[in-house]
């Protein structure tokens, strides 16, 4: 008997993949954002984390080196890239970020944090290694470690702990299995700035368990607060920390997919895992050539002085923080501290009985035209279900509009669930 082949019966989607599409972030709720906004209605979104999206420019010296780079850029560049950007990365880590001992073979650029997050981890995870994951926290690094069939250990950073981690809760997470510590410091989701004392105990951890750091810092310069950035590298000399950066934030250039990781590391420890992570980069050629003409200009002085204005009274990312959070104030139904870090605020909304935020973020893109992204996409904890991720870049009337409108959703579920007004079901607003 023949058998008949049917054109796509065997195009069954990778198990991995859809392990990891559990923790994905532009899910159908962006997409729906998008059609929307094709169809002329207009959005105010506070979903993605894009600077340039909502109109913060770039330096225009950073733009000038691009134009004139152009036709330089045409060709593949080395598989690690340019070395005139990694040297200015390197120079970077030197003299601002106090790592001495950094020189441009420790860098290695790629297509974004994104790309060169998935790379370093495959080439460290065997399958079932696992990975802390600080939860909340950005997804990427729970789907990547699924897709690379490692498995997600979540450490608890609740908001009774000022959204950082419990450190003796998490040194029990360790186990004979766990290969690597996943940090992010400032915090996406919550706009934490973890101390050096908290990124002391998590080098503890790591230390007393020989796991490989790897420290996503893309939000180094955006912090509301005094004191400077402490790379964990600086704290973690005798380790292998791989520090993850890039021009998507505070230089407000994600489109050029321009990052770096930068591997620091007593002599030849973790010699043969960087081979592994070299070879992995060759296969892939080399990352985008145009995006690494824009990192010396970027990480000029003049640069970072324009950048670190955008974070200071009367700058944009400060004034969109200081609106978002007054607004958050007059909404009785919300409630979240000022972020230290980061251009996201997170606020815990008081939802009726039964309700989650995952329910509440469609009803306020379809009723409210606001897209803001629920708690429960950045973690595991049951509690993440109140939350609600709000972007804080847009034009301060902007974002005032919004958090309005999410303070008005709130009122009308409540009147729907107890059936009275929200007069007599819920407290007034001020
Ligand atoms: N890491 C964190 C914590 C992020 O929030 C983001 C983007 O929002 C990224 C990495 C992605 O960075 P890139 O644009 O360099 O890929």
């Amino acid at each position: 008997m023949t058998s008949v082949v049917r054109p796509g019966r065997d195009a069954r989607p990778a198990r991995r993949v859809a392990a990891a599409g559990r923790h994905g972030l532009r899910g159908t709720l962006t997409d729906e954002a998008r059609e929307l906004s094709v169809d002329g209605r207009p959005i105010i979104d506070l979903g993605l984390g894009d600077p340039a999206a909502h109109g913060i420019p770039a330096p225009p010296s950073v733009l000038t080196a691009l134009h004139e780079r152009i036709d330089d850029a045409r060709g593949y560049s080395d598989a690690a890239g340019h070395l005139t950007a990694r040297t200015a990365v390197a120079e970077h880590f030197r003299t601002r970020l106090a790592l001495p001992r950094i020189t441009p073979s420790d860098v290695r650029l790629g297509n974004g944090v994104s790309e060169l997050a998935l790379l370093t981890l495959q080439a460290l995870l065997d399958p079932g290694d696992e990975v802390l994951v600080p939860d909340p926290g950005y997804p990427m690094w729970a789907a990547y470690t699924s897709l690379c069939a490692g498995s997600v250990v979540p450490y608890p950073c609740p908001e009774a702990n000022g959204w950082r981690p419990d450190l003796d809760s998490l040194s029990r997470l360790a186990g004979p299995r766990t290969r690597a510590l996943v940090v992010i410091n400032p915090v996406n989701p919550t706009g934490a700035v973890w101390p050096p004392e908290t990124l002391d105990g998590l080098v503890a951890v790591a230390r007393r368990h020989g796991l490989v750091l790897f420290s996503d810092e893309i939000y180094d310069g955006i912090r509301f607060v005094p004191d400077p950035h402490v790379p964990l590298a600086a704290l973690a000399p005798d380790l292998l920390c791989l520090t993850f950066g890039g021009l998507s934030k505070l230089s407000r250039l994600p489109g050029l997919r321009a990052g770096w990781v930068v591997a620091s590391h007593p002599p030849g420890v973790g010699r043969a895992y960087l081979a592994a992570v070299a070879s992995l980069a060759a296969l892939r050629l080399g990352p985008n050539s145009v995006g690494q003409y824009a990192i010396p200009a970027a990480l000029s002085a003049p640069a970072l002085r324009d950048a670190a204005a955008l974070t200071e009274p009367g700058g944009a990312l400060h004034q969109s923080r200081s609106a978002a959070h007054t607004a958050i104030d007059r909404q009785p139904g919300l409630r979240c501290a000022p972020q230290d870090g980061t251009f996201y605020a997170f606020p815990r909304l008081d939802l009726p009985p039964g309700t989650t935020t995952n329910e509440f973020a469609r009803r306020l893109l379809r009723e409210k035209s606001v897209l803001a992204m629920p708690g429960q996409q950045f973690g595991s904890h049951s509690d993440l279900s109140t939350y609600l991720r709000l972007t804080t870049l847009a034009p301060p009337t902007q974002t005032t509009s919004a958090i309005e409108r999410i303070g008005d959703l709130l009122a009308e579920l409540w009147t729907d669930h107890t059936g009275r007004s929200e007069a007599t079901a819920r407290p007034k607003r001020s």
